[in-house]
């Protein structure tokens, strides 16, 4: 069976198709500019080296899944003689709530849910249920399947969830931390106890996903129970342009102080801080690491305050766990940053975490980067969301 997986953004959407028999990529690509000027799909089938790339006006998702209905059909690019082919449809929603706690075909009763969802993920859901919704119409029999963002993180204790804020606001409007970056995580794990040859119910693993996006998640027996994202992906670690974890009461000082509504200070919180906000050089890491090499004492800086939050997690989920076996690292920053894995990793001997500094010289590569001599098997393994929403596509539809 072949799945189509699809990832709607507000202007963007990514999508691939894999051959469930061998779990195989067949082509992947990007719609980007959705209803701004110049929308434009990048195609790639796998095996070949040319792209097919298409610029045209795409004034809906409904245009760009069209355009990628097209590319798939494509007589030179394509990968199926007709959509029939395409078993099923897996779509990445942001936020579930309470809801689900796994992936669920969807039907007119879930599409409800996910609507009542909109509220707690204004950014994200919107352009989710937009994706959906044109597929729906684009391919009215093909059965399609929604896998969540939080749906693993619905295993983390109350303890881990509740915010000591009047209860009745969690009551009333589901106050509560959630956690996000679930199929990262939960993918990573599972390839960590494969790679490490344990079962995962015998393993404490601390994942941490590190992009532009950042999180890290404390895995008992293959449950989170807690990670570092709250009731929206704001809280936990600093990233790429948002603050993580700090006091509250700063909102309102800055509100006060910058003549700001909380709207733009949220803003603030949201795109203007984390390491560019520290650094004023950049979110990318890269930028950093280079701006680092020529003097810059800031982006120095921003990477040890990044590095610091981190180490603070991968304690706490410790203390947690009362161990840890594994530590993983993934996305952007934890597969191909070499240095912020040994700033992670530095001075973490006496928790019998050992980092093989020959071996961490490596990037975006399944592999084992603990010495010998490490009580704590540290992995690096690429996170690989689309296979795994795949996954859970054709096992809700075989
Ligand atoms: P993601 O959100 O997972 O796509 O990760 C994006 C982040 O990964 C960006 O901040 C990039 O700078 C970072 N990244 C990608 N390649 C490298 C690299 N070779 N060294 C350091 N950071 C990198």
């Amino acid at each position: 069976m072949k799945v189509l997986v699809i990832n709607c953004g507000s202007s963007s959407l990514k999508y691939q198709v894999l051959d469930m028999s061998n779990e195989s990529l067949l082509a992947k690509g990007l719609v980007e500019r959705i209803g701004i000027e110049g929308s434009a799909i990048s195609h790639e089938k796998t095996g070949m080296k040319e792209k097919f790339v298409l610029t045209e006006p795409m004034e809906t998702h409904r245009d760009a899944i069209k355009n990628v209905i097209g590319a798939l059909l494509d007589s030179k690019y394509g990968v199926v003689a007709s959509m029939d082919e395409i078993g099923a449809v897996g779509h990445r929603v942001v936020h579930a709530g309470e809801k689900y706690a796994d992936s669920i075909v969807i039907n007119g009763k879930v599409m409800d849910v996910l609507l009542e969802c909109e509220e707690l993920a204004p950014l994200h859901n919107p352009p989710n249920i937009l994706g959906i919704n044109a597929c729906r119409e684009l391919m009215p029999t093909t059965p399609m399947v929604a896998v969540f963002d939080t749906a693993f993180h619905q295993t983390m204790p109350p303890e881990a969830y509740t915010y000591a804020l009047p209860y009745e606001y969690y009551e009333k409007y589901g106050i509560r931390k959630y956690g996000f970056h679930g199929t990262s995580h939960k993918y990573v794990s599972e390839r960590a106890a494969d790679i490490l040859g344990v079962n995962l119910d015998d393993l404490k693993i601390i994942t941490c996903h590190l992009g532009n996006g950042a999180s890290v998640t404390a895995i008992k027996r293959g449950k989170s129970i807690d990670t570092s994202m709250g009731f929206t992906p704001l809280e936990g670690l600093v990233m790429g342009t948002r603050s993580g974890d700090m006091d509250p009461a700063i909102l309102s000082y800055i509100s006060e102080k910058e003549g700001l509504s909380f709207a733009e200070v949220m803003n603030v919180l949201n795109k203007e801080s984390g390491v560019l906000g520290i650094s004023g050089v950049s979110s990318d890491f890269r930028d950093l690491e280079n701006a680092v090499e020529e003097g810059n004492e800031r982006a120095a800086l921003a990477i040890k305050v990044f590095a610091h939050k981190v180490r603070f997690y991968i304690g706490a989920y410790i203390a947690i766990m009362n161990g840890v076996d594994a530590i993983v690292f993934t996305a952007g920053v934890g597969e191909n940053s070499i240095e912020m894995r040994d700033v992670i990793c530095a001075e973490l001997g006496n928790l019998g975490i050992k980092l093989d500094l020959v071996k961490n010289k490596i990037r975006g590569k399944e592999t084992i980067i603990s010495r010998d001599d490490s009580k704590v098997a540290i992995l690096l393994v690429p996170t690989n969301e689309e296979l795994m929403i795949a996954r859970d596509t054709y096992r809700l539809t075989k």
